[in-house]
C-alpha cells in the first residue's frame, strides 16, 4: 500500500545520486571514497527509513531559518558559492548581527549525539570555511539543533586560511588522481575511522587493499567478481 510506494520514492531518488564534481561536503573527507562515486562505483545502498531522516532533518532546518526570515536578519538563504572550477556548494544563510555579516550553516542530529556535542565537528568547520573563503566573509556560525528535543547549540566560526589552503589542495590532488585514474589510498586509519563506518563503499574499498592502486586493474576485478 502507501508504505511500499513511499519507500520507493526514496529508493528511486538515491539512485540518481552519480557525481562529477566536488561539493563543498567532500572537502576532508576521505578521498577514495569520493573517487570511487565520480566512478560510479556500486553502492551499498541506504534504506528508506535513513532516507527519510535526511529529509526530516532538513525540514527541521527549515524551520530554524523560517525563525531567522522573522528576525529580519537573513540577508540570502540557501547561496550558491560564486562558479568556478574545482567545487560547488549552497550555504544554508548569511545573516547580519551587529552589523556584520555571517555565514550560518544548520546541522541537525539525534539528541544522543547532540548532547555530547561540545565543539564543533571538524568536517562541519571544514564546510563552514570554504563557505567563509568563497563569500569573502570572515565569521560564520554553525548551528546544531537536535531532532528529537528540538534544542540548539552554537558555535561561532573564525576564517582560517591555512585551513582552506589545505582542503583545496587536498581537492586539487584528489581531481588529478581521478583524471589519472588512480584510486587514492585509504584512510591511515581505515577501517576505525568514523567515516568508514558509514562508507558506503566498506566493502568494494576492502578489496582494494590499503594502498594507491591503477583504477583500469582495480576495475577490471570488481566486474569479474560481480560487483
Ligand atoms: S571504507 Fe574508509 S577508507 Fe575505504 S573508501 Fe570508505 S571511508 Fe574511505
Amino acid at each position: 500500500m502507501l508504505k511500499e510506494l513511499i519507500d520507493q520514492f526514496y529508493l528511486n531518488r538515491q539512485r540518481d545520486k552519480d557525481q562529477n564534481h566536488f561539493y563543498i561536503t567532500d572537502a576532508g573527507k576521505c578521498g577514495r571514497s569520493i573517487f570511487f562515486k565520480f566512478k560510479n562505483v556500486p553502492r551499498e545502498q541506504m534504506n528508506a527509513r535513513i532516507l527519510r531522516l535526511f529529509d526530516h532533518g532538513d525540514y527541521i532546518q527549515m524551520q530554524i531559518l523560517n525563525s531567522l526570515f522573522s528576525l529580519g536578519i537573513v540577508r540570502a538563504s540557501e547561496v550558491q558559492i560564486p562558479p568556478q572550477e574545482l567545487i560547488s556548494g549552497r550555504a544554508d544563510a548569511i545573516v547580519t548581527l551587529n552589523n556584520e555579516l555571517y555565514v550560518v550553516d544548520f546541522k541537525s542530529m539525534h539528541s544522543m549525539i547532540f548532547n555530547k556535542l561540545v565543539e564543533p565537528k571538524p568536517e562541519n568547520i571544514n564546510q563552514i570555511q570554504l563557505y567563509l573563503h568563497y563569500f569573502k566573509i570572515p565569521k560564520g556560525i554553525l548551528l546544531y539543533v537536535s531532532k528529537d528535543t528540538s534544542d540548539l547549540k552554537e558555535f561561532l566560526v573564525q576564517y582560517n586560511p591555512g585551513l582552506v589552503k589545505g582542503l583545496l589542495k587536498e581537492l586539487v590532488e584528489l581531481n588529478k588522481k581521478i583524471e589519472a585514474n588512480i584510486v587514492p589510498q585509504t584512510l591511515d586509519d581505515f577501517p576505525r575511522n568514523w567515516q568508514c563506518a558509514y562508507c558506503q563503499f566498506k566493502d568494494i574499498c576492502s578489496l582494494a587493499g590499503k594502498k594507491e592502486i591503477k583504477w583500469e586493474d582495480f576495475k577490471n576485478k570488481i566486474e569479474f567478481l560481480g560487483k
